[in-house]
């Protein structure tokens, strides 16, 4: 192989696209999502009426508002979620009765648990556990709705006659869950009855979609560029990692005095260190989602 990028594309049988599909997926997000994210910064850095927008403004409410509780405990986000999944389809809420009924389960969080929230299958039984630190945040109420999509998936799976046929491809291991988060935001009255909060948790949710297609063209990207140059200088990699970011980025947000901070940027995504190549299938999963929905 020319580079561990070609060998990486052959180990993970990606026999239908190419780096080149990749890089024209990375220019659709550039052409179409940095703009939305270029009005969202504008519209907060109002909001918050600051002079200048610091990364750190990007991580509050811009109007101040307290964080929206989507539920009370891990018993009330139970059957909040068993009567989304119901109003949606009965047969979603019946998956969910079951895992509830056998004890699957697992929402709230306690002391000494493990961090973490997934959905994880079980073969043999085919009803999946679901394993999650819940308090009452929205973000708790999202994670369900996501991992409830991977469970639905093991039962519409689990009298496939081969235990492979049950794990989809990589580039669709997230289309269910993250289809899930969308198709249930109808039902999101049942968490949030109040109609700002409604309005808010779903434009939240939205913004996160935004937010998340320029960071995975960014970490893809970035990802091409390491491998393609295998002997860069750290300085030359910084200023790939620093030319990436820039493409993918909102040009509102002042990081003067941060530029330490942001040449590292990209150590705190695991996947470059621990599954290469392994990020753009969020990207796609996502768009899946969104047709799913359109
Ligand atoms: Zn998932």
């Amino acid at each position: 192989m020319k580079n561990f990028r070609d060998y990486m594309f052959k180990s993970y049988g990606r026999f239908d696209y190419t780096p080149q599909d990749c890089f024209n997926f990375h220019e659709s997000i550039a052409s179409e999502v940095v703009p939305i994210l270029n009005d969202l910064s504008l519209e907060r850095k109002q909001q918050l009426k600051v002079s200048d927008l610091r990364p750190w403004d990007k991580a509050v409410d811009p109007l101040g508002r307290e964080p929206l509780k989507a539920f009370e405990n891990g018993n009330d986000l139970t059957e909040k979620s068993i009567e989304s999944f119901k109003r949606l389809d009965p047969f979603l809420g019946q998956c969910l009765s079951i895992m509830k009924e056998m004890g699957h389960l697992d929402l709230e969080s306690r002391k000494g648990k493990a961090p973490g929230g997934y959905n994880y299958p079980l073969s043999e039984i085919g009803v999946p556990f679901i394993f999650m630190n819940a308090t009452s945040t929205m973000r708790d109420m999202t994670t369900i709705m996501h991992e409830g999509g991977h469970a639905i998936h093991n039962f519409l799976t689990k009298d496939l006659s081969l235990a492979d046929f049950k794990s989809p491809p990589m580039e669709v291991a997230e289309l269910a869950s993250m289809s899930m988060e969308l198709i249930s935001m109808d039902t999101w009255d049942i968490f949030f009855p109040d109609a700002e909060d409604l309005k808010r948790a779903k434009r939240e949710q939205l913004e996160d979609i935004i937010e998340t297609l320029p960071w995975v063209a960014t970490i893809d990207q970035f990802q091409h560029g390491l491998y393609e140059k295998p002997d860069h200088t750290s300085e030359e990699r910084t200023q790939l990692w620093n030319k990436v970011l820039a493409r993918f980025s909102d040009s509102v947000t002042d990081w003067s005095g941060l530029e330490a901070n942001r040449d590292t940027l990209w150590q705190k995504q695991l996947h470059l260190y621990e599954v290469p190549f392994y990020y753009i299938e969020y990207g796609m999963a996502q768009l899946g989602a969104h047709s799913v929905v359109a």
